[in-house]
């Protein structure tokens, strides 16, 4: 009889990456990646940018890797007592070890009356980009990073674009308000017809398209309506076989669950940071996703140290790159520094002067090296000079050489 597998459900960036990652660490038993889609893994990122398909990996590279891979095998039930996952179409998977990163899905809006968008998959990717064409006016509900990158999209292809924000700014929940600032600038330098604190009632399917009610009376008109307003974790499966979850399946600093043997990681898992207090943090983050892979990959293989990896993410809008490192939210201070070359970078300081945040926005990938050095220091738990954070002719790698804690 063959020995149990290690079984991996969800085969996005994180379950992918799983997959290859016990390969890597030395895995010689069998690996299935049973993944809900009818593709081989792709990457999300492009699909709110440049809308291409592009594959994490093909067939080949699993096949070679002597990963089993399973498409279109929705993952219906798990029996935690059995050690096994159950398939929609009927299949029974034996399990040593079982990952579950199934995701997340769109947030949709709470109301009809007209047809809406989201954007979580290619499918999705393909019905919208269909529809985006010279002329055409794109209404884009929700100010935050998938909506408005597919603004910046829509702007490309010659749409005309309304965002419509109910909080009073853009990208309210991670990106400091200096920031989101300087990036609405740049929307609105592009045409976009950007509306902040404004909430939205209700649509209605009209000869001429979408009417799209605002709350604070007026209408918006448009031929096509794509809701941006958060993922929801993929928690379905779990909660159905009993496991303890939290607005995402509630993980230890080693992604194990609450039963034996199962695991979760990427944007499913709310798992403890111990950079901040321990405090459970959910990220959908595309690097997040590979490095909870490859983090879950080893525990399952009996690893026993904690993910502490300082969360990270970007975003490009038009020729703006926007990175993020630490946990904005954390920051009780904030220093500014101003490059020639108009990058500005946001510094976010705890009391007592700890680093915990930083963002950048720039051209290109002019943040990068900035943002990196700000990564180091926050995961060093630094109290950096805010002069020197603020004064952009001192190199900020400087700071390194300052010893740990001071
Ligand atoms: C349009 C878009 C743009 C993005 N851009 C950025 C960016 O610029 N920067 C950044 O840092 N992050 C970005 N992200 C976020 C990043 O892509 C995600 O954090 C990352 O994909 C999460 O990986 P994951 O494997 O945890 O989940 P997912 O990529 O969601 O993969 C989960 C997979 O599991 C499958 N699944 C779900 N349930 C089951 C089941 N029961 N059985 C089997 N399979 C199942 C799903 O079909 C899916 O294929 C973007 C996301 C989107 C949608």
């Amino acid at each position: 009889m063959e020995a149990p597998a290690i079984v991996i459900a969800g085969a996005g960036e994180c379950g992918t990456r799983a997959a290859f990652a016990l390969r890597e660490e030395g895995w010689d038993g069998r690996v299935i990646l049973a993944g809900a889609e009818p593709s081989a893994p792709y990457e999300r990122p492009p699909l709110s940018k440049a809308g291409e398909l592009k594959p994490i990996c093909d067939h080949d590279a699993l096949r070679q890797a002597g990963v089993t891979f399973l498409a279109g095998a929705e993952a219906t039930g798990l029996d935690t007592a059995a050690h096994v996952l159950e398939l929609a179409d009927g299949r029974r998977l034996e399990y040593r070890s079982l990952l579950l990163a199934t995701g997340a899905r769109a947030r949709r809006l709470p109301f009809g009356g007209a047809p809406v968008h989201v954007l979580r998959t290619h499918a999705d990717s393909q019905a919208l980009r269909e529809r985006l064409a010279p002329g055409r006016r794109a209404a884009v509900i929700g100010g935050g990073f998938i909506g408005l990158e597919l603004a910046a999209s829509a702007v490309a292809l010659g749409c005309s674009v309304t965002v419509i924000e109910l909080g009073p700014r853009l990208m309210g929940r991670a990106v400091p308000a200096r920031i989101a600032a300087t990036m609405a600038e740049r929307h609105i330098a592009a045409g976009v017809d950007v509306r902040c604190g404004t909430g939205v009632t209700g649509l209605a399917q009209t000869a001429s398209g979408v009417a799209i009610m605002l709350a604070e009376g007026g209408t918006v008109r448009a031929d096509l309506v794509v809701a941006g307003v958060g993922a929801v974790p993929e928690t379905s499966l779990a909660e159905k076989a009993g496991l303890t979850t939290s607005d995402g399946i509630v993980v230890d600093a080693r992604f194990a669950t609450s039963a034996p043997d199962v695991f979760a990681a990427g944007d499913c898992c709310r798992y403890p940071h111990p950079l901040y207090d321990d405090e459970p943090l959910r990220l959908e983050s595309w690097r997040a996703a590979q490095e909870h892979g490859a983090a879950a990959a080893r525990a399952m293989l009996g690893a026993a140290e904690p993910y502490a990896s300082v969360p990270w993410f970007w975003s490009d809008q038009h020729d703006l790159t926007l990175q993020v490192a630490g946990l904005t939210s954390e920051a009780t201070r904030e220093v500014v520094r101003l490059r020639p070359d108009a990058v500005e970078v946001w510094f976010g300081l705890a009391p007592g002067g700890r680093l915990v945040a930083a963002a950048g926005v720039g051209p290109g990938n002019a943040v990068a090296r900035d943002i990196k050095v700000a990564e180091m220091l926050i995961a060093r738990r630094a109290t950096p000079d805010p002069a020197v954070l603020a004064d952009p002719a001192v190199a900020l790698k400087s700071l390194l050489r300052t010893p740990v804690g001071a």
